[in-house]
């Protein structure tokens, strides 16, 4: 079932140009389709150290790694106990990955579409033709329907589940291992989990081509976003700041407010947990476009709340 979700998701693909858009109609001129995430829906480019985290990961359980070079990669942050993001390439959802704190290492949880990027050598059973269309609705693999079973398989593993001609029909979680499930003559071999994606369609693009993709969509959000800071400004004739915190979010909002009234100063609330790199950041862009910093903090309050209370379990927000 899909979850209700408020928001607007404004993640679509491009299959001509292979690049994530944030509208219906692509700066090629081609219309986009939309990519069925996970809400919030807050997906992001996945950097280099991203994806060589990824293609270990896939390496490691699969054998082979998921991204290839020169093709592009979404993650969406999803709800979850720790860190869990849905990948996207060539439009679809085709893996997640997910940190087990408790266990300290990270769980790899393909979709069927992972096999338009991947081929697996290792964790894959392999099905009979007559069980094919069946694991294709999400049912269970059966030990009569079992063709082959790869030696790596332990019970609670993740594989993929591929037909005869090596198309992968299906993913999910082993019940049993490779050896007993050998000698089963019945019995549920591996769970399936059920998963409709998106078409994917894969090929090779750069983040240059995407920024040329969204340019139109781009400029006219930061026509409305200028235009609404202009009016704000107008209206409200108290000396304007910028709250920033050395994330994306509040850079984005800085150079709207200094394109459109000019310069700001910045307030930086230091909390005094914060990292070298957000201090270096901060030092960065208010010597690039020349503004003053009002530093606020820290006072010791945090400690002080720590003490009593013990640290957050969890942080409210998904913004760095
Ligand atoms: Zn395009």
């Amino acid at each position: 079932m899909r979850r209700s979700y408020l928001g607007k998701i404004l993640l679509n693909w491009c299959d001509a140009c292979h690049t994530p858009v944030l509208g219906s109609v692509c700066g090629c001129g081609a219309n986009t389709r939309p990519v069925h995430i996970t809400p919030p829906g807050d997906a992001r480019p996945a950097f280099q150290a991203d994806i060589d985290c990824i293609n270990e990961l896939f390496s490691d359980h699969f054998g082979n790694p998921l991204i290839p070079e020169g093709h592009l990669a979404v993650l969406n942050k999803i709800p979850d106990r720790d860190r869990m993001e849905e990948v996207i390439c060539g439009g679809a959802v085709i893996a997640a990955i997910r940190y087990l704190p408790e266990m300290q290492r990270w769980e790899v949880l393909p979709r069927t579409a992972v096999c338009r990027y991947m081929t697996p050598v290792r964790r894959f059973v392999v099905i009979d033709d007559g069980a094919v269309a069946s694991v294709r609705d999400g049912a269970s693999v059966l030990a009569p329907g079992l063709v082959a079973i790869d030696d790596s398989v332990e019970a609670g593993d993740e594989v993929l589940i591929m037909s005869r001609t090596g198309e992968c029909v299906g993913v999910g979680r082993a019940k049993t291992d490779a050896e007993t499930a050998r000698g089963m003559a019945r019995g549920t071999i591996v769970r399936t989990r059920k998963n409709k994606s998106d078409p994917c369609v894969p090929g090779a693009a750069t983040w240059d081509a995407a920024c040329r993709s969204n340019r139109d969509i781009l400029d006219r959000a930061e026509r409305e976003a200028a235009a609404f800071v202009r009016k704000t400004a107008a209206e409200h004739p108290v000396p304007p700041t910028v709250s920033y915190s050395g994330g994306k979010d509040s850079l984005a909002t800085l150079l709207v407010v200094h394109g459109a009234i000019g310069p700001v100063p910045l307030i930086f609330a230091d909390t005094g947990l914060e990292f070298e790199e957000t201090y270096d950041n901060v030092a960065t862009v208010s010597e690039r476009y020349g503004l003053d910093v009002i530093r606020i903090g820290p006072d010791g309050s945090f400690w002080e709340m720590f003490a009593m209370r013990g640290g957050a379990a969890k942080s409210a927000s998904s913004s760095p």
